[in-house]
């Protein structure tokens, strides 16, 4: 066994059923994908749009293809047609802009709300306050041509375990009370994309069912 797929069974031996593993495979040339699509992984995640759209074309049609960075409103039709979940919808205004592409392809695509948790600054992603405000307006039935099946996020940058696991318990608690919320289509909202390479398993302990891990399989990006 080579050793991305070493590193992928690893990780796989420690997810509980219900989650999955998204292979972060940005800044990582098709062949190292191809590795890991070898040893039987098909869900690789993606933060640029031409990169993404690269290694579709040149990569096997059963990758399922999901995007996790900052998505510009400009760029969201190069991906709509294939892309199976984006992770990082962090306003109406991108939901608007996707519905609107989705409709022009006839598909239906599932997108995950980005909240913001993390104590360093962002200009991207919901506050739970602001997404709990937002949602009482009823907008998503606004957007026929987007599925929101859930919430991503990201914890702080720090060693400090406490913090991490904090930050997770508190999207996972807006997880829970927006899907019993009435707002969002509850059936359908059953995601909750946290953890990374260096803080998957608290991830994991409070109900993730998406992890995204890139360096521990692929190993240090090159920028
Ligand atoms: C790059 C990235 C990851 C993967 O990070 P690693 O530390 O390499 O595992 C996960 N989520 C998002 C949003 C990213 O941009």
């Amino acid at each position: 066994m080579n050793e991305i797929a070493q590193h992928i069974a690893t990780i796989r031996q420690e997810l509980p059923a219900g989650t999955r593993l998204v292979a972060v495979s940005k800044f990582h040339p098709a062949e190292a994908l191809m590795e890991a699509y070898e040893s039987g992984q098909r869900i690789f995640g993606e933060s640029r749009v031409q990169e993404l759209v690269g290694k579709y074309e040149a990569l096997p049609k059963d990758i399922e293809w999901h995007f996790i960075g900052h998505l510009q409103t400009n760029k969201v039709k190069y991906i709509v047609p294939f892309i199976t979940l984006i992770h990082s919808v962090d306003s109406e205004k991108l939901l608007a802009v996707i519905d609107s592409e989705a409709a022009k392809c006839g598909r239906v695509v599932d997108c995950l709300l980005e909240i913001h948790v993390a104590r360093e600054e962002s200009k991207y992603g919901f506050t739970p306050e602001s997404c709990r405000e937002w949602l009482q307006g009823n907008p998503l039935a606004r957007y026929p041509h987007v599925q929101v099946c859930g919430l991503m996020g990201m914890a702080s940058l720090t060693d400090d375990e406490q913090c991490i696991d904090r930050e997770f318990g508190e999207l996972k608690s807006l997880f829970d009370e927006l899907k019993a919320s009435g707002k969002v289509d509850a059936e359908a909202f059953k995601e909750l994309s946290m953890g990374m390479s260096h803080d998957y398993r608290l991830a994991l302990r409070h109900g993730s069912t998406l992890v995204r891990i890139g360096t521990s399989i692929f190993g240090e990006r090159a920028y």
